[in-house]
């Protein structure tokens, strides 16, 4: 029986761009201070502290000085910019370009309904890294919706623009969108917010969740992408299974199976991780 790894799993740009940065400088001997995790993926920070990775919250930043700082791909608040030039930090900043770009479209959203006596309304995890960036932006202003039985935060006699976290589940924004809209009296703008990279990968996933069986997700804990994909995974494929390593694979899944075996990985899943499962997929099936 074959094992298969999806060919549109692993990393997407955004993560990809962050762990190059970062290597780079761990292979010049910098020590390099990342606020939280660099990936939401515990087997890929393992791998980056031994090679000298530093990881901080965002408290210890207050009390860093003269040291190099990486800011990762899902982007930080302006307050954080403020304590790496009040303690002389050197700041390499990985912040996606998509996560950027959604913070600026954020703050212009602001500005105009701050000017209209509109609110911005943000879909998202409440404490996620991207979340804190994006409220961030507007000072606490902004409403953040996590679910739907929240939208009643929302103010339904005012204007809303309404943005989402960029890994979010694209159906689950679309029903958030259309319960706002339903209920507002007022204007409702609906940015299209979610990651490319996130929404092209689930809609990929599906013929190859569709003709493998079973299908062994390889995410992380933490991950929110992995969550979201693995969620739309097992809606397509029942005999779908998470493991965030290749200790985690259990042999009972492979009885009976028809085949080709999948392996699928979220957009902060590593290919050696994922390679690493495939092998001992391979060792259970060969005996
Ligand atoms: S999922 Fe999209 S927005 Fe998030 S880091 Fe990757 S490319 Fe950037």
């Amino acid at each position: 029986m074959k094992v298969e790894i999806d060919p549109h799993s692993g990393f997407c740009f955004g993560v990809r761009r962050a762990i190059a940065t970062l290597e780079a400088r761990l292979d010049r001997g910098e020590d390099v201070y990342c606020v939280g995790d660099i990936v939401h993926n515990g087997r890929e920070i393992d791998r980056l502290r031994a090679k000298g990775l530093r990881v901080i919250e965002a408290k210890d930043l207050d009390s860093l000085h003269d040291a190099n700082v990486l800011f990762r791909a899902h982007g930080e608040p302006p307050s954080s910019y403020d304590t790496v030039s009040r303690n002389g930090l050197t700041l390499t900043d990985a912040t996606c370009p998509v996560v950027l770009r959604l913070q600026t479209r954020i703050r212009e959203a602001d500005a105009r309904m701050t000017a209209s006596g509109g609110q911005v309304v943000v879909f998202g995890k409440k404490g996620h890294a991207e979340v804190i960036g994006l409220m961030g932006q507007i000072k606490g202003r902004g409403i953040l919706v996590e679910n739907e039985g929240q939208v009643d935060l929302v103010d339904h006699t005012a204007p809303v623009e309404l943005f989402a976290q960029t890994t979010k589940n694209p159906a689950d924004y679309a029903r958030i969108a259309q319960v706002i809209r339903a209920s507002s009296s007022a204007e409702v703008t609906v940015h299209q917010t979610i990651c490319q990279q996130m929404a092209s990968r689930a809609e990929r996933m599906g013929d190859f969740a569709r003709s493998h069986s079973p299908v062994i997700f390889v995410g992380g804990a933490k991950s929110s992408n992995s969550k979201v994909l693995f969620d739309i995974c097992s809606q397509i494929n029942p005999k779908c299974h998470f493991v965030t390593s290749e200790e985690e694979v259990r042999p009972e899944w492979l009885v009976g199976a028809e085949g080709p075996v999948g392996i699928i990985g979220a957009t902060s899943t590593p290919l050696w991780l994922m390679e690493r499962v495939k092998e001992r997929l391979e060792s259970v099936i060969n005996g």
